[in-house]
């Protein structure tokens, strides 16, 4: 008898919540308040469609409503003041230019002109003489007196329920919504009404543990203190929860998207170091691997034997050695009987890779082959038959490998260079080149910000190469104007004289490539009358050269038979020639922070001095200033990417289009790092210690995650 009227008490209980939750989801057509009017711009403006979505409509900033003032105290300064008193009189006020509303406020000590230039008639009639208000407004200085024009008016009675105490919530908003009365006012009443109906509706999804170790306030509390904080302390709270838990939850959702990934597709097994790996590494190996490059390719051999597909980001800034760590992963690959195929973004770097690769690994019987959009017809048939037997072990290419009739007899592994120039929907065709997937290797250009990685790439693992190798100087990076040419030019002909390489770089701009070529060419001539040909040897590059020209210009340079070479941006990536030592950047204040690490990075590869030169024109805007200074004072890419992301702000950087970055709606990844980190660590705990969430104490964490992920795109699901 007891037991079923628990049962019965406990099925109530249940009913309730579900009731309860399913509030949050009434759409916005049945509030208070909003009518079907502005329910249909909320929803085309704002994509706010539920109550839920009201309550995630968060304030972007606060007014401090805490502070009353005297008439008699308001300065100047004041950007706003707010007021209690009462109107003693209303008239209007009519001269030839105007028609206007003029209301004497009065604080029991002193009076100030309060002013309506429009609606005066509908406000003439609302307003109570000789009641209490709360006003609300920007001072104006004029003639000697302050006014205020268009206040916030609430009646101290109604004020006090509302709420418009303490931090003043501020939405943002637009000429379409204010237009049919979607004011901060507005918002403020509809959100207030909701939270003031919803208590007990806002589930817990976060565990105990963890609402324990930031002493998290509770979930209906962050909402309201979001929106109608009493104190700035409350509002952080709310903000540190509100964040926290969506960085929680998409860190949540790469890690376990990680984990299905590599659940789902069986890797294949590269097993044994043969002799492919050992010959190379023991006779033909010129240097000794930096720790940092031990360190990755011992994670990448953890990877291969895992029996799961790897996918792995490495990170390391320009000239780390990368390229060796993917030369040796690929002779694991082939000594396992795959094959091999190493992505670069373009023909120049294709045909880099290729052909130190080739030089590299001829000596131990390795195939190399190169396939761009250039390779010829009668090569192509005998590549492709190559690649379907077998006889080529790795395949050096740009997009063109990408295409379906490129097919391997055994593909294993995949080396995507430089990655960012990569679609999604690209690399997932390599996929589809065996049965299993093969273990893929992406590896960046220039180093991007941990934050940033962690939420872009946050489903890929990441290895980082954060040492260079032995030797390697920092290239001395200084800022120029034209007024320094000449002096310029004398020391690229000293360093020329004393055997060395020049590059001298042109931006192309590519809405402007018309006008950035003739800016190459100008440059180009004005270079050739500076250095002679009787002197000196120059090449020049770009864009809308053949590619059989740009190959041979840049092999000219490779060997030492021109002194300098005038370009555009196409060296930008990767190119590696140690003896140039030089690097002049054109107008470097149009090149964005990262292209200029990655051109700077272009010397700095030998053994002597080097150095990178911005000319600038003598006018900066201060972002250009910023990235002119940030270069000239590190060369740390590292640090470099943190700075880029300060300014340009993470949704304009390449990638994060795809990373669920731009939906954040609180959280931020520069500002909010700590947050960022903490939540990446503490989902890390959770999910190696219950993979499927199925620990009573995750059971919140689990149906939460259920619920957001119900409509997961595919593309999480390639790496
Ligand atoms: P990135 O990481 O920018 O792709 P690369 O792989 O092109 O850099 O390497 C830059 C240069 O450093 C190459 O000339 C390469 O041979 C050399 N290098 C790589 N690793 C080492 C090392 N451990 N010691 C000395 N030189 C190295
Ligand atoms: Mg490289």
């Amino acid at each position: 008898q007891k037991n079923t009227s628990i049962f019965y008490l406990i099925k109530l209980i249940n009913y309730i919540s579900v009731v309860k939750e399913n509030l949050l989801n009434t759409s916005i057509d049945y509030l208070k308040g909003v009518g079907p009017n502005r329910a249909e711009i909320l929803k085309k403006e704002f994509n706010i469609f539920t109550y839920k979505d009201l309550l995630n409509f968060f304030p972007f900033r606060y007014i401090d409503r805490t502070k009353f003032y005297n008439i008699n105290e308001i300065q100047k300064s004041n950007a706003d003041v707010q007021i209690i008193g009462k109107f003693t009189e209303i008239y209007y006020f009519k001269n030839i230019k105007s028609n206007r509303l003029i209301g004497t406020f009065n604080d029991g000590n002193s009076t100030i002109d309060i002013v309506w230039f429009k609606g005066a008639k509908w406000i003439e009639k609302s307003i109570k003489l000789n009641t209490d208000y709360v006003l609300y407004g920007k001072p104006n200085w004029y003639l000697n007196n302050f006014s205020i024009a268009h206040p916030e008016l609430d009646l101290v009675s109604e004020f006090n329920k509302k709420q418009v105490k303490g931090l003043l919530p501020i939405y943002s908003s637009n000429e379409r919504v204010l237009s049919r009365g979607i004011t901060n006012k507005f918002f403020r009443e509809v959100i207030y009404n909701i939270l003031n109906n919803s208590l007990g509706c806002f589930k817990e999804n976060l565990s105990k543990e963890i609402n324990e170790k930031y002493s998290l306030i509770s979930k209906y509390q962050a909402f309201k203190n979001i929106h109608f904080p009493t104190n700035q302390q409350l509002l952080s709270k709310a903000e540190f929860r509100l964040k926290y838990e969506e960085f929680f939850y998409l860190q949540l959702e790469f890690l376990m998207s990680n984990i299905s990934k590599k659940s789902k597709f069986k890797g294949f097994n590269f097993s044994k170091v043969g002799n492919s790996f050992n010959e190379f590494y023991n006779s033909h190996l010129s240097f000794s691997l930096t720790n940092a490059q031990k360190k990755v390719i011992k994670e990448i051999r953890k990877d291969f034997s895992s029996n799961a597909q790897m996918n792995r980001l490495l990170q390391g800034d320009v000239g780390s050695g990368k390229t060796i760590v993917a030369l040796l992963s690929s002779l694991i690959a082939i000594d396992n009987d795959f094959q091999v195929c190493f992505l670069a973004p373009t023909e120049i770097l294709a045909q880099q890779h290729y052909n130190s690769l080739n030089d590299s690994l001829k000596k131990i019987n390795i195939h190399v082959s190169i396939l761009t959009g250039s390779s010829s017809k009668k090569d192509r048939i005998k590549l492709f038959s190559d690649l379907i037997n077998g006889k080529i072990n790795i395949l050096v290419g740009t997009h063109a490998v990408l295409e379906d009739n490129v097919r391997f007899k055994n593909l294993g592994f995949v080396i995507i260079d430089e990655q960012h120039k990569f679609g999604v929907a690209q690399r997932s065709k390599l996929w589809k080149k065996n049965i299993n997937p093969p273990h893929v290797l992406v590896m960046t250009a220039t180093p991007i910000p941990r934050t940033l990685a962690m939420t872009v790439y946050g489903d890929l693992d990441i290895s980082i190469i954060d040492e260079l190798p032995p030797g390697r100087k920092t290239v001395k990076t200084v800022h120029r104007s034209d007024k320094n040419r000449l002096e310029i030019f004398k020391f690229l002909k000293d360093e020329i004289k004393k055997g060395r390489q020049v590059y001298i770089v042109y931006p192309l701009i590519e809405e402007s490539k018309k006008m950035d070529y003739k800016d190459l060419m100008d440059g180009y001539e004005s270079i050739s009358r500076e250095f002679p040909n009787n002197k000196y040897q120059l090449s020049i590059l770009h864009g809308r050269m053949k590619s059989e020209d740009k190959a041979i210009e840049m092999k000219r340079f490779k060997e030492g038979k021109t002194d300098i070479m005038v370009s555009t941006t196409v060296i930008e990536v990767g190119v590696n020639i140690p003896n140039a030592s030089v690097m002049v950047i054109e107008s470097s204040e149009k090149f964005g922070l990262s292209q200029l690490h990655q051109l700077r990075g272009r010397v700095g590869r030998g053994s002597e001095n080097s150095y990178c030169v911005l000319m600038t024109s003598n006018k900066l805007s201060s972002d250009a200033r910023k990235r002119i200074k940030t270069m000239t004072s590190t060369n740390d890419g590292f640090k470099v990417a943190e700075v880029d992301m300060e300014i340009r702000g993470p949704g304009n950087l390449l990638g994060t289009q795809q990373s669920g970055l731009l939906n954040l709606k609180i959280a931020n990844i520069i500002t909010d790092k700590e947050i960022l980190e903490s939540a990446r660590n503490d989902v890390k705990v959770i999910v190696s210690n219950d993979q499927k969430l199925i620990k009573v104490e995750n059971k919140l964490i689990k149906e939460e995650y259920n619920n957001k992920t119900k409509n997961t795109l595919l593309w999480k699901h390639i790496s």
